[in-house]
């Protein structure tokens, strides 16, 4: 690959990761992946990225001429400067490919985790799985995927790619609705990167108010119904 750029900036969802790795081997090129900040070029080039999970940061240096980073979703908030830079359609042509695609599998209905941009997810608070339907008809009304804490995968309520956390799918989504999670620090290593945090439990006390943008303490039985409900209103005065 040769379009003549020497830093090449990827966002880091499924695709990013497929791809930027393979892009930096073809360009010998250095190649930081979890950037949360655009680099630093006063002295050098230093990239700030997110490691264990999140729970300390380490500001890499890279030596290379050609450069690839792979910045984490929700790390940089879109600005105006001002700029004239064009927006290129790109179309490759790659050729014959050598990997051979023999089946693909969907991995179910709605919106799928690690790319969504709104989640609904829920914990031990729901009691059983028999309760999941109003977390799926909220998920449903805003288009958003689902999540579930980890005891609740391991006790078998849900399946287990809806577990996140530090042992699960890390998730940055623009929204993060969590009901009925406590907000240990392991839940929190995988979602704390989320643009907006509401937390709903009945504990005013709960570690994961300390995470939130919004917390209602409350119900989430009583709770996820009525914000389905405005919800639904709110989009049906929107049409
Ligand atoms: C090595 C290790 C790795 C781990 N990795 C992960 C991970 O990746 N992801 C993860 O999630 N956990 C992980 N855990 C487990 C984590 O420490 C917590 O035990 C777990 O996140 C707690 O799940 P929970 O919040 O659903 O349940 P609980 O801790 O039981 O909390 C339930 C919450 O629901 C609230 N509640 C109860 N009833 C209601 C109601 N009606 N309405 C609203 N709120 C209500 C309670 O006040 C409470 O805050 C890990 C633990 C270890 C040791």
């Amino acid at each position: 690959m040769n379009c003549g750029a020497d830093v090449i900036v990827v966002s880091q969802d499924q695709l990013g990761k497929a791809v930027a790795p393979r892009v930096a081997a073809s360009m010998e090129a250095g190649h930081v992946s979890g950037a949360i900040a655009l680099p630093d070029t006063s002295n050098g080039f230093i990239v700030k990225t997110n490691v264990f999970s999140g729970k300390a940061f380490a500001n890499v240096s890279v030596n290379t001429s050609k450069k690839v980073i792979s910045l984490l979703p929700n790390s940089i908030s879109p600005e105006s400067t001002g700029g004239n830079a064009e927006v290129e359609e790109f179309n490759p042509d790659l050729g014959s490919a050598g990997i051979t695609v023999k089946e693909m599998k969907t991995q179910g209905e709605g919106v799928l985790l690690p790319e969504a941009e709104l989640v609904v997810s829920a914990g031990r608070g729901l009691k059983g799985p028999e309760n999941w339907g109003m977390v799926e008809d909220l998920a449903n009304t805003l288009g958003a995927a689902t999540a579930c804490s980890r005891p609740v995968a391991d006790i078998g309520w849900r399946p287990h790619h809806e577990h996140v956390g530090q042992t699960g799918v890390a998730i940055r989504p623009n929204l993060y609705i969590a009901a009925g999670i406590s907000g240990a620090i392991q839940h929190l290593a995988g979602v704390n990167g989320s643009k907006t945090i509401v937390v709903i439990n009945t504990d005013s006390e709960a570690p994961f108010f300390k995470a939130a943008d919004y917390g209602i303490v409350g119900d989430a039985f009583e709770v996820l119904p009525k914000l389905n409900e405005a919800m639904r209103t709110f989009k049906a005065s929107q049409n």
